[in-house]
């Protein structure tokens, strides 16, 4: 028998226990061992039921991500196939589900007779996250064991259930709490002694009172409000309707044809892309995953700022106790009182219980002196964004920090070798770039330095997954991948407004096609003054980087966006809402008159072509340079730091679906537009259209 399952028999009961860690993945060599042990214990006249048991971590994680998109993942027997057999199966199974029942491992205990299950276990159909659905007939058996409304959310929002909810909607039969294996071959033998043979799912009606075609029409409205731009939610309802309206096999063959339609759709490959995005980005070609890193039990932040609350948080949220250092007693106790406000607003939504949030206010210690850094293992450091100040401290900490601490800046724009380089220790130097709000933002742009450590980089990393962000590494320049390649989307949705859009369309046009926010909107939230601070010192150092004035006369105002109630939109007092303002519009009108444009339409179209190829491009030269490792670490970082929507893949998988020569022809023509010079076609994505490559491989 394959190695990845193995088959006993206990006191008539075989016993096919699934062994491929980490999670059980339902890879060939494991489907092949489920099918063996499905023929021996059919074949011998001693076994009278099975149980199917996986590890205390995983029944199955369902596909093995590893053979995605191998030849080994369509390999017989298939998923199907063994369900096939566990239907065509005269002895009862069981599955005894410990851990987590996911996808496609979900499927096998839903093929299996009867499911018992530990009280911790876990139980998902999530394939909708990957834009897909439960293609080996979950979308025809959940509705057959579980109420079909029930079965609707589970394979709509793809969540997981917990065992003893199962129990109660009738997906387990029976929890187990002792050992689950002996509780398992003891369930087995009591259907045994009661008579009781194979109970198949495919025999079962769907669980559905009442008017079906009323609650399937409800159920599509409710539904597709909530799937904007994606398909799969409203392909998984129609799965469901065959599965109360159609004999099984006809609604199996329904589910496969709708399955083939969404693995193909760039959404579901926008999204799978993504997934597999996310697990390349701590995988760094000169560092292996086998690198020693350094423990980190304990931490400081310098700055109890902004960003310096935030990331205490994120850290205490993961119990890393956490001193936070500021220069004055009011700023800390500011500090803390934000951090307070924060775990006491989650508190009262009922989504933290009022125990934890002491358990983590307790992990923060505050201090006024420098000298509570001593023993951390990693310091961070989130105070004024200038390169005195950051060395000052820097100097500072290197006499201060023990031998062997991580010193991080959470600068945005500053070059952390000129940061290190004051120090005796630059390898232990490195750039820990959290995105605000820092306690809820998943990206991380970890900084590697010229001489930062590897085993400081991988320990880096560690913290990062650690305390839940997605890590992205990038290499020193200004603004790093993110806010660099956001400077050019900045400095284009100025241009539009130049040219005759006004604030507002420039938004809804970016919005329509998916971005969380518009650029103008986003400006307003940020803080306009931001922007302009780094404007000015683009005037001085860069001053062949053009910047519309526009921007500067609403800031010579003092409209600074929501904090000042004021900005390309009006805020009224309280509320985010975002009010146009035809006092803007008479300043932009102004602008264009004084430089002497005269307003054109500008279709949606070309908005956001503008907009986001005006990331891709400035990215193609970040991927050249090396600042990125790879396409997807770019996608990865619009993705979750930029509200970047899902389906879209990130802004070099886009590109890469609309094709680069495409892509390029579009800048190409911008070229001979309105302050067309700032478009330079990075060499790589001329490279690449030329040659028919993409970006992400
Ligand atoms: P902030 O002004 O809100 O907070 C800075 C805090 O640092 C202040 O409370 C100040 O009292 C304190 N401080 C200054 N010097 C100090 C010292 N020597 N010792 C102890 N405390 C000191 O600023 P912020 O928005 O939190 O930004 C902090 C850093 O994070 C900057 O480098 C900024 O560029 C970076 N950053 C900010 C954002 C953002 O969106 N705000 C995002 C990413 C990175």
């Amino acid at each position: 028998m394959s190695e990845a399952a193995s088959y006993s028999v206990r006191d008539g009961i075989a016993v096919i226990t699934l062994n491929n860690p980490p999670v059980n993945g339902l890879g060939h060599l494991l489907r092949k061992g489920i099918m063996e042990g499905l023929q021996k214990a059919a074949a011998d006249s001693a076994v009278q039921a099975a149980v199917f048991i996986g590890s205390a971590k995983a029944f199955s994680g369902g596909a093995d991500i590893r053979e995605f998109n191998t030849p080994k993942s369509f390999e017989k027997p298939s998923l199907p196939e063994i369900n096939e057999a566990q239907d065509a199966m005269q002895k009862p199974l069981v599955a005894a589900i410990g851990g987590f029942a996911m996808g496609g491992g979900l499927e096998l205990a839903l093929g299996c007779h009867y499911r018992v299950a530990a009280p911790k276990a876990q139980l998902a159909l999530p394939e909708v996250k990957l834009g897909i659905l439960p293609g080996a007939g979950g979308t025809q058996r959940l509705p057959r064991v579980i109420p079909v409304a029930k079965a609707v959310e589970m394979m709509t929002t793809g969540n997981p259930i917990p065992a003893e909810k199962g129990k109660e909607l009738g997906l387990v039969d029976e929890i187990v709490a002792s050992d689950l294996l002996e509780g398992a071959i003891v369930y087995a033998k009591k259907l045994v002694a009661q008579g009781k043979g194979p109970r198949r799912v495919r025999d079962m009606s769907a669980k559905i009172d009442g008017d079906v075609k009323a609650f399937f029409a409800q159920a599509r409205e409710q539904v597709a409000k909530g799937s904007r731009g994606y398909p799969a939610p409203l392909e998984i309802v129609a799965c469901a309707e065959a599965a109360c309206t159609r004999p099984f096999d006809e609604g199996r063959k329904f589910e496969r044809e709708r399955f083939a339609v969404l693995v193909e759709t760039a959404e579901s490959k926008a999204l799978r892309h993504m997934f597999f995005a996310e697990r390349q980005t701590t995988k760094i070609p000169d560092v292996p995953e086998d690198t020693p890193t350094r423990e980190v039990k304990t931490a400081a932040v310098i700055g109890a700022g902004t960003m310096g609350g935030g990331i205490s948080m994120s850290l205490v949220n993961a119990g890393v106790p956490v001193t936070i250092i500021e220069m004055k007693q009011d700023a800390l106790d500011r500090g803390l009182a934000t951090i307070r406000k924060n775990y006491a607003a989650t508190v009262s939504k009922g989504r933290l219980k009022q125990e934890e949030m002491d358990r983590r206010m307790a992990l923060l210690t505050p201090a006024l002196d420098l000298a509570a850094a001593k023993d951390a293992d990693i310091v961070i450091e989130a105070v004024f964004e200038r390169m005195d100040v950051k060395q000052d401290l820097f100097r500072k900490l290197d006499a201060i920090a023990r031998p062997g601490a991580i010193l991080a800046s959470n600068t945005s724009t500053l070059d952390v070798d000129q940061i290190a380089a004051v120090t005796k220790r630059p390898q232990d130097v490195i750039g820990t770039h959290f995105f605000s709000p820092a306690n809820v933002m998943r990206l991380l742009e970890v900084v590697r330095g010229a001489k930062t450590g590897k085993d400081v980089l991988a320990t880096t990393l560690k913290l990062g997954k650690r305390i839940k962000k997605v890590p992205v590494v990038s290499g020193v320049c200004d603004g790093f991948i993110g806010n660099r390649m956001v400077e050019k989307y900045g400095q284009q949705s100025l241009f539009l407004l130049d040219e005759g859009c006004s604030p507002q369309q420039v938004d809804a046009a970016a919005q329509k096609w998916g971005l969380a926010m518009g650029p103008l909107a986003m400006g307003d939230m940020a803080g306009l003054d931001i922007g302009w601070e780094i404007r000015k010192r683009r005037y001085v150092e860069r001053p062949n980087f053009v910047y519309s004035k526009v921007g500067d006369r609403i800031c010579e105002l003092g409209r600074y966006g929501q904090k000042t109630g004021k900005g390309w939109y009006l805020y009224e007092p309280g509320n985010r809402k975002p009010i146009p303002d035809p006092e803007v519009d008479r300043i932009i009108a102004d602008y264009r008159n004084e430089i002497g444009v005269k307003p054109r339409q500008i279709s949606d179209e070309e908005i956001v072509e503008r907009l986001i190829y005006a990331l891709v491009n400035e990215a193609a030269y970040i991927l050249e340079e090396g600042i990125a490792l790879r396409a997807s670490d770019i996608d990865m970082v619009y993705l979750t730091g930029y509200g970047f929507p899902p389906y879209r893949g990130g802004p070099m998988f886009y590109a890469d679906t609309v094709g680069l020569p495409k892509v390029l022809a579009a800048i190409e023509n911008f070229r001979q537009g309105y302050q067309g010079g700032v478009w330079k076609p990075a060499p790589l994505l001329v490279k690449l259209a030329k040659a028919g490559q993409r970006f992400n491989g």
